[in-house]
């Protein structure tokens, strides 16, 4: 009996490792605290429209969060190829979704990741996956570009990486008065991108098409 129940436990804690999902407690006490957030600003928990609200924000939340649950190298390990290419490997407009660690609201725009192999490449479709794993966290733009750029370096080694990440606020966009369409651009370069101006006006240049 004993055996059982702890066999079962186990399945549970892999389903929830594998899923990314968050534990039930866990969710009750973010759904709790949506309630909460509600009532203050005045809502009535028992309006029609409300009354599973504080349920699928725990859950949405869930799924924004995800990153934190991820772990990067089960994700790629068996996406990286050994290759002879040493010409700049170019990923662009990556779609992006974010929250923003200030204000809790989301910053959309396009990722762009470049590489320069030296003996590895990745999978394409990862690359995309790196993205998602540091988007869906509570982020600031300069760090998600920052962590991205370097867990490419620590996982293929290549000569050099380089990220430039373009994004909207609505932190700015709905708040402010002026900024409406602004975008923020950020960018790090690292190895030979960082290093030789050649192979960072390559990059600028491939950007522009
Ligand atoms: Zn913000």
């Amino acid at each position: 009996m004993i055996q059982q129940r702890n066999s079962d436990l186990d399945i549970e804690e892999r389903l929830t490792r594998e899923t990314n999902r968050l534990a039930e407690k866990d969710l009750d006490r973010i759904a709790k605290a949506y309630g909460d957030l509600l009532q203050s600003v005045g809502e009535d928990l028992d309006r029609e429209g409300l009354r599973r609200t504080p349920d699928r924000a725990a859950r949405a939340l869930e799924f924004l969060t995800q990153g934190y649950r991820q772990d990067l190298d089960e994700i790629i390990n068996d996406a990286i190829f050994e290759s002879e290419a040493s010409e700049i490997i170019l990923v662009k407009d990556i779609e992006l979704y974010s929250m923003c660690e200030h204000h809790l609201l989301p910053f959309i725009g396009r990722a762009h990741v470049a590489y320069i192999p030296n003996g590895k490449v990745i999978g394409l479709s990862k690359v995309a996956r790196i993205v998602d794993v540091f988007a869906r966290r509570l982020q600031i733009q300069e760090n998600l570009t920052t962590q991205i750029a370097e867990s490419l370096m620590r996982c293929l080694e290549p000569s050099g990486v380089a990220v430039v990440v373009e994004a909207k606020h609505l932190c700015m966009m709905m708040r402010g008065v002026e900024k409406q369409n602004s975008v923020m651009k950020t960018s790090c370069l690292l190895g030979t991108f960082k290093d030789d101006a050649r192979t960072r006006s390559e990059f600028l240049s491939l950007l522009k098409d």
